[in-house]
């Protein structure tokens, strides 16, 4: 199968070849369900809009509890022959939806793209090929995946059968959409789960895709089932319902508390990973133009909508003057623009909604007394098709205090606040001071101190003298408001098993 795309009226329109007939045209997303794609009971759709463009130019089904009922039903009736099946089939069968998503790179990335407002090459050189790594690392992960055993001398042995849970939700956000999708859905169904998954309504088009490449790649009916539509619908209809045995959930921390009330008195397995104000700490003794070069990432890469990025950067005081004039100049000097444009650094930020949230921020920030160093606004973007886009100008901070609102909410945006600093004890007290807890970034040459304020950080994920360097394998969340439990490596496929232990007497 190939994707393939239209373009009408400068609005670009994918749609999967031979399945072109569909019920409404090809501009209408469908619901993956049992192997097929079907339109929603409610045969009512959504818009969706093109953040770069302002426009809508496709729509998604505006499912309900009727359709997850439907796609329930289906994974609970393939769970017994999929749970069943050898373990090097499954591996087989996810290696070839990982070959799919690489052989459409290009045009997964264009998809993602244009729904998200992202740049292209991001999304070509980040987004699809994380993707694939995630089928990828979860269908060679499974095979190696073994049980324990714990002898009593002469007198029995344990062994701990490790059995999936059955359905399972798989519920992600609009920031990185078919890479998080994919990080949910390759563990579960590689330990033998049957999925009912909702991505975002607002960027649910390579999860769309990713329906067709499924299909091609020969994966089972009811494995996996993909439900389109508002979180307050599908979403919460899938957490609701009493078949669905876990529920794995990355977004913001408000719905994470909502999944966790709805979900309490029925003791499904959770796993949410949440909300994110990480601090970039730099010492006087760092690596100045790694650091520099590193930062500019970790404040503003895809818009600064990644959870990991680090919007509170502290500097040590000896080198303040000299990190603001660097960074203040070299962030004026990335370029806002069309996303499709391969000279754009930064694109469109999701949706008009957030960027009006942004831009209230920035307002707050102001009548806080905080001094807008560059940015600060709605960018203008060349490009005359994205005239009525959400673009905003990277935007640096300063002169606010650690516990102002603008400097403790998440604003997830291309938006950093820069604060002095003097003493470790100082920064660590700033660092701790949110409510959150997922990541942080710790620039210094000084290996003991690198150490030391590592272990006095509260927060799952650490990054010193780097920054969003991943190995697939390591336990990937976040502490206090930022997360319960753990993905990544044999943490994810331990999430989606439940271990059952069978003592055998010896004698
Ligand atoms: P969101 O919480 O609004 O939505 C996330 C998903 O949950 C969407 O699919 C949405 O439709 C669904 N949803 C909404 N209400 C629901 C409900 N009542 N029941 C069940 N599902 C529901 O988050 P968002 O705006 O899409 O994403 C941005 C947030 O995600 C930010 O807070 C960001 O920090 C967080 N995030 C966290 C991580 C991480 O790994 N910790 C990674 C990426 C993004």
């Amino acid at each position: 199968m190939v994707l393939i795309f239209l373009l009408t009226e400068d609005v670009p329109v994918v749609y999967k070849e031979g399945q072109m007939k569909k019920k409404r045209g090809n501009k209408y997303l469908e619901n993956y369900i049992n192997g097929e794609m079907i339109g929603p009971e409610s045969d009512t759709y959504i818009d969706n809009y093109n953040p770069a463009t302002g426009a809508v130019y496709s729509f998604i089904p505006d499912s309900d509890k009727k359709d997850v009922a439907i796609a329930v039903k289906a994974a609970d009736k393939a769970f017994n022959s999929w749970s069943q099946t050898p373990v090097d089939k499954r591996c087989r069968i996810m290696l070839r939806i990982a070959d799919l998503i690489e052989q459409n790179l290009e045009n997964l990335a264009l998809a993602e793209s244009i729904d998200n407002g992202k740049p292209l090459s991001l999304a070509k050189s980040i987004d699809i090929p994380r993707a694939s790594a995630n089928f990828r690392f979860f269908a060679t992960g499974i095979m190696h995946f073994a049980s324990e055993s714990h002898i009593m001398e002469n007198s029995a042995i344990n062994y701990t059968n490790r059995k999936p849970l059955g359905v399972v939700g798989c519920i992600s956000p609009w920031n990185l959409p078919l890479y998080l999708f994919t990080w949910k859905i390759a563990p579960a169904i590689a330990t033998g789960n049957c999925v009912v998954a909702k991505p975002s309504e607002i960027t649910p088009m390579t999860a769309d895709l990713l329906s067709g490449i499924c299909i091609e790649a020969g994966l089972p009916p009811g494995v996996l089932n993909i439900v389109h539509g508002y979180g307050h619908k599908v979403g919460k209809a899938i957490t609701e319902h009493p078949k669905v045995k876990g529920i794995s959930f990355t977004g913001g921390t408000k719905t994470g508390q909502e999944i966790a009330q709805v979900t309490a008195g029925t003791f499904k397995k959770l796993s949410l990973e949440m909300g994110g104000k990480n601090p970039n700490i730099i010492f006087a003794d760092c690596n100045f133009d790694e650091m520099m070069r590193t930062t500019l990432r970790s404040s503003f890469s895809n818009q600064g909508q990644i959870c990991l990025c680090g919007p509170r950067i502290f500097i040590e005081k000896p080198i303040y003057e000299k990190f603001k004039k660097e960074f203040v100049e070299r962030t004026k000097k990335l370029k806002v623009g069309d996303p499709l444009s391969p000279k754009s650094r930064q694109g469109a930020v999701v949706s008009k909604e957030h960027f009006e949230k942004i831009l209230y921020y920035i307002d707050l920030a102001k009548k806080e007394g905080g001094k807008i160093l560059c940015g600060g606004k709605k960018a203008t973007v060349t490009a005359s098709r994205c005239k009525n886009g959400w673009f905003i100008e990277p935007t640096i901070i300063e002169g606010l205090p650690p516990k102002c609102r603008t400097n403790q909410e998440e604003i997830f945006g291309p938006v950093a606040t820069i604060m002095p600093f003097e003493r470790e004890s100082e920064v660590i007290r700033y660092a701790n001071s949110t409510p959150y807890g997922l990541s942080a970034t710790i620039w210094t040459e000084d290996i003991s101190k690198a150490h030391r304020t590592a272990a006095l950080i509260e927060a799952g994920i650490i990054w010193v003298n780097c920054w969003l360097v991943r190995d697939l394998r390591t336990p990937f969340g976040g502490v206090k408001n930022s997360g319960m439990g753990r993905e990544g490596g044999w943490e994810a496929l331990r999430f989606f098993t439940e271990p059952q232990n069978v003592c055998v007497k010896l004698q």
